[in-house]
């Protein structure tokens, strides 16, 4: 069995932070990834709040960071961790084809996205229905599509879309939206994006792809058909903490609880951005939470 002296599970901002620190604190690390390394930031179309630059592509920043964490010797590995074996005096982390020993982890696999819980909607992912407009948007350019969701990820990946896309509905369940007003102004602002609330998706049709979805008006209960050539989902993501809710304290939504060192009741065992209990999750405070982890493993190890 390969031995590492910390394993890291999940390539975003906090696991490559997280490994910045234990890299560069001569700690032998393995990195586990079963995505792009980034993690959402790949899929994220602009960014304008992360310090020293005013404006830079998700998938830049990714790479960026990614980049630095290999010069510095990182070991990177696909793997879907399904579980951790806690033994005497270290652990084993077991993925879906292989088993690593580790007297540290980090884990740092942020959250998953949720979906409609619709029919079809497997079937159709590829075929007409994303979550990641930085990705698919040049397949619509010049067609309609359809948006969901209230938050600061609907409004944002709305405003991107309609750069490509004829047309682009964003529905939303409700009449008032969760994300910030200046995006809400931005979009109200755009002649091809059309506003739809308070409604529903409730049916995905058509064969192989999408090309209309059934919506119910919240209000009225009325039904109505749209016809789309794809449908973004942007309706919020649930903690990736499954793996280890038998072992580490979550809350009731999933989430790992830390004391301030990003420690959890496990000794040795660390859970770093979107993963964990936290009031902020953005890029900044996840790669804040790698480090103070990834520097408290350091320390522990140089005295
Ligand atoms: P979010 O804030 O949780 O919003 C999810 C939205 O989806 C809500 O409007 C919710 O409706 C709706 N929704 C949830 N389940 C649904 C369902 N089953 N059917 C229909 N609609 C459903 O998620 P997010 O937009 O991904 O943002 C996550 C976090 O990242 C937030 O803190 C956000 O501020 C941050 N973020 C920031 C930026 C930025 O530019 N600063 C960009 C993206 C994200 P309700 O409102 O009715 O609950």
């Amino acid at each position: 069995m390969e031995t590492y002296d910390v394993v890291i599970i999940g390539a975003g901002p906090a696991g490559l932070s997280a490994a910045i620190y234990t890299l560069r604190g001569h700690l032998k690390t393995l990195i586990l990834e079963n995505d792009t390394p980034g993690g959402k930031v790949v899929r994220t179309s602009e960014i304008t709040n992360w310090p020293g630059s005013a404006s830079i592509e998700g998938s830049t920043l990714a790479y960026n960071m990614f980049e630095q964490v290999l010069s510095l010797k990182a070991n990177y590995k696909y793997g879907k961790v399904i579980k951790i074996q806690p033994k005497k005096d270290y652990y084993v982390v077991i993925t879906d084809d292989s088993k690593y020993k580790t007297k540290y982890i980090i884990i740092a696999t942020g959250t998953k996205y949720r979906n409609l819980n619709l029919a079809n909607e497997d079937k159709f992912y590829g075929n007409g229905l994303s979550f990641c407009a930085v990705c698919d948007a040049k397949l619509y350019e010049n067609k309609t599509v359809a948006v969901v969701g209230g938050g600061d990820s609907a409004l944002k990946e709305a405003l991107y879309l309609s750069m490509f896309a004829s047309d682009v509905t964003l529905i939303h369940r409700r009449n008032e939206f969760r994300g910030s007003d200046t995006l809400l102004q931005k979009v109200l602002k755009k002649p091809n994006i059309t506003i739809k609330t308070p409604y529903e998706v409730i049916a995905l049709e058509g064969d192989k792809k999408i090309n209309s979805i059934k919506v119910k008006n919240n209000e009225t209960n009325e039904v109505s058909y749209l016809y789309i050539d794809g449908l973004f989902l942007f309706i919020g993501s649930d903690p990736a903490s499954d793996f280890v809710k038998d072992i580490i304290d979550i809350d009731g939504k999933g989430y790992i609880k830390v004391n301030e060192q990003m420690e959890t009741n496990m000794k040795n065992i660390y859970a770093v951005g979107d993963v964990r209990v936290k009031d902020l999750r953005q890029i900044i405070t996840a790669c804040n939470d790698g480090a103070i982890a990834g520097q408290n493993i350091v320390d522990k190890n140089a005295y």
